[in-house]
């Protein structure tokens, strides 16, 4: 399909349409934060913001998710009785998303719902009833590195459409099917239009200008990565706080929890972080990650070694820089990635 060319001041009309079917959420300024919200008319959308605090993946991975329900029913003698939770009950649309943000959901993909192993229905169902509509970038920050872990500012895995802000009008491109019916009946662009919208994408690449370089660790044993001395020194201002996990798209660890109350109760997913000792604590008191340098390794180790051996390549990280912005002892992920490297 062509790319087409749509006026911001015609952008109502395709979110009237989109809302037929879907219910839209966009990145939108709460005080100094940029935050995911159910979108309003187009003249409240976001278009001068570098990313939204923390990432969308809250919508296919709730920081707490209730798996299912139980009760104990004592008195017809049936014991325990588990009950499903309900499917997503409606579609939704996500308007504006970072095309880092968008790769990460592939990354999650392929650990969510790996080739062996029955797919992970929750993360599954919200996938399926989702429209990614994505916001290339064209003004990254200095944290920014996405060209460097096989994405870039107009990256369009994981997307159903990219738009591409061209001032007062946006480029869209289809990138899904499903994506070709709901902008089919937009006006196509231009030569002179999409040249514009290429030459931002040159522009916004040429202005990451840091970035990681993982071509050893892929050729490095494990051993040698894991006994390196490099981690005694990386490890020591960490506090283990876990925000870098918890703001990163591509973290994904997770706890169980039954919460019980009288005879019923339910069972609970939380986010968990690799960073928090409890998180690999044993019933019998032992804990194979039981030092900080065992634990800030894991993170690393886990995101540039393990997954891309497990999963066909991929690095568990897009680049999105947050890690970097929000650890409050600034660590740079660039750099331990660098020193893992070298
Ligand atoms: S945000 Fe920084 S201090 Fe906190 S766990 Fe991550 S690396 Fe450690
Ligand atoms: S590790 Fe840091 S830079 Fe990489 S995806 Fe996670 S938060 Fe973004």
């Amino acid at each position: 399909m062509s790319d087409k060319i749509l006026k911001k001041d015609n952008l109502d009309q395709l979110l009237d349409k989109l809302r037929q079917d879907y219910q839209i959420y966009a990145p939108a300024r709460q005080g100094a934060s940029v935050v995911w919200e159910q979108a309003g008319n187009a003249e409240d959308l976001l278009w001068d913001f570098s990313n939204t605090d923390m990432s969308p993946k809250q919508f296919f991975f709730p920081q707490t998710e209730r798996l299912m329900h139980f009760t104990n029913s004592y008195e017809d003698n049936q014991g325990m009785v588990m009950q499903e939770v309900p499917e997503m009950q409606h579609k939704q649309a996500l308007l504006n998303i970072r095309p880092c943000d968008a790769k990460a959901f592939t990354i999650l993909d392929k650990v969510f719902c790996q080739d062996e192993y029955p797919c992970d229905t929750y993360w599954e169902d919200k996938r399926e009833k989702t429209l990614l509509i994505g916001l290339a970038c064209k003004d990254p920050c200095p944290t920014c590195f996405c060209t460097s872990v096989n994405s870039g500012p107009h990256n369009q895995e994981g997307l159903d459409v990219l738009m591409v802000d061209l001032g007062d009008e946006l480029l869209l491109k289809a990138i899904t099917p499903k994506a070709e019916d709901i902008i089919a009946d937009i006006s196509d662009a231009s030569e002179d239009q999409i040249k514009q919208a290429e030459n931002q994408k040159q522009e916004a690449e040429q202005a990451i200008s840091t970035g990681v370089n993982t071509n050893n660790i892929q050729s490095k044993t494990v051993l040698d990565l894991y006994e390196s001395p490099i981690w005694d020194r990386i490890q020591e201002p960490c506090i283990n706080c876990g925000t870098c996990t918890f703001y990163c798209p591509t973290c994904h660890c997770f706890d169980i929890q039954d919460e019980t109350q009288s005879d019923y109760g339910h069972r609970i997913r939380n986010w968990d972080t690799c960073m928090s000792w409890l998180f690999t604590q044993h019933t019998s008191g032992h804990n194979p990650r039981g030092s900080k340098r065992d634990r800030v390794r894991q993170r690393f180790m886990h995101k540039f070694k393990y997954m891309p051996f497990k999963l066909d390549g991929a690095i568990g990280c897009v680049g999105c820089g947050r890690c970097t912005q929000k650890c409050p002892v600034n660590i740079d992920v660039r750099e331990v990635v660098n020193k893992m490297n070298e």
